[in-house]
């Protein structure tokens, strides 16, 4: 065999249904192969790749209506949440405390672990969403800030923001909004959800998921320019002064990846995006009621279900890459690569298991 053959490949996305991260827009892929050397977190040395990120947070700014916003592209959602809760803390008192929903990702658990707070989680409401009563009973003084999620990782569901910002300007916290997986999405919604809509202090939002952007791209942004110098520490051996960011050496092709897939599809790729996938996402839904099963209602585009165990396997052994919630639907996430065909399969094999 030839050394080619027996390479390793990636994987392939037509069999992926549970997976945030998707394809990278071929413009985004091209940008990232060029800037693979390049170290945004020595802004001063590396000057290209950092105008990129300037502009890459402009036009995230953009998405999430703040109109001069101040951030980074870094490494993922997982690094945004923790410096939220970093820079939260950090302007807070010794016992800060943070206040977030059931809902809330798993990188807040490794936050409160690495920075040393209390994690409170409050409990939702029928609809999946941050029970706003159980969250004001859990903050008070000690808050630093409250979380909302605009867009859940199992259930796509949006937390009522405008009001989770009231219970966080009554405790003087600030207001993290966790759009990791929906800021591309929800600009072409109702929801009220971003900088423009409620009191929102800080926001994380992936381009490597919705956005299309090659992995890793994560997006931290804060209205104030005082939440990145909570961050700050001084950095004696490199060209400039000080760093907000969790990461030290960062990924060029993160940031030129991120840059060339906002400046490809902000505004109209998204949301032709959106469109699509919504649509896809009702579809299944509605297929899968018509064959009787319980299905959450997708008020983004994300489908959880309620699917038997022998079926699940039976599709897992079909090579569907597909994962359930804690409660233990089927979650089918319709990224882009996620097509109307992939679906019609997916239901095929589906109707064989049964
Ligand atoms: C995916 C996700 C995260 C974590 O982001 P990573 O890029 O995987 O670190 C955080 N919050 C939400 C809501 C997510 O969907």
């Amino acid at each position: 065999m030839t050394r080619a053959e027996t390479r390793p490949a990636p994987q392939e996305f037509d069999r992926v249904l549970s997976s945030m991260c998707t394809d990278p827009h071929p413009a985004a892929r091209d940008a990232a192969m060029r800037f693979l050397a390049d170290n945004p977190g020595d802004p001063a040395t590396y000057p290209a790749v950092s105008d990129l990120e300037r502009e890459a947070v402009a036009m995230l700014g953009d998405v999430v209506g703040l109109d001069d916003p101040h951030g980074y592209v870094g490494s993922g959602g997982t690094e945004a949440n923790i410096q939220a809760v970093r820079a939260a803390r950090n302007l807070a008192d010794d016992d800060a405390n943070v206040v977030a929903p059931e809902s809330a990702h798993f990188s807040f658990q490794k936050a409160a672990d690495v920075l040393d707070v209390e994690l409170r989680l409050a409990e939702l409401d029928d609809d999946h969403r941050a029970d706003v009563d159980h969250v004001t009973d859990l903050a008070d003084d000690d808050t630093a800030v409250v979380v909302g999620v605009a867009g859940t990782t199992e259930f796509g569901r949006v937390d009522p923001i405008p009001a989770l910002g009231d219970v966080a300007e009554d405790a003087g916290a600030n207001l993290h909004v966790d759009a990791a997986w929906g800021g591309f999405v929800l600009p072409f919604t109702d929801h009220d959800w971003d900088f423009a809509d409620a009191a929102v202090d800080t926001m994380t939002i992936d381009p490597h998921k919705m956005g299309q952007a090659p992995v890793p791209a994560g997006g931290f942004l804060a209205r104030d320019p005082e939440t990145l110098d909570a961050l700050s520490i001084r950095t004696p051996y490199l060209e400039s002064d000080t760093q907000p960011t969790l990461g030290g050496t960062r990924s060029g092709a993160g940031v030129a990846g991120a840059h060339a897939a906002l400046d490809e599809l902000w505004r109209d790729g998204y949301r032709d995006q959106y469109e699509t996938s919504q649509a896809n996402a009702d579809y299944l839904a509605s297929e899968l009621d018509d064959r009787g099963y319980d299905v959450v209602d997708p008020v983004l585009p994300l489908v959880a279900t309620e699917l038997p165990d022998r079926e699940f396997r039976a599709l897992r052994d079909d090579g569907w890459r597909i994962s359930r919630t804690a409660s233990g639907e089927l979650r089918v996430v319709c990224m882009p690569h996620v097509t109307r065909e992939m679906l019609d399969s997916f239901l095929a094999d589906l109707d064989r298991s049964r």
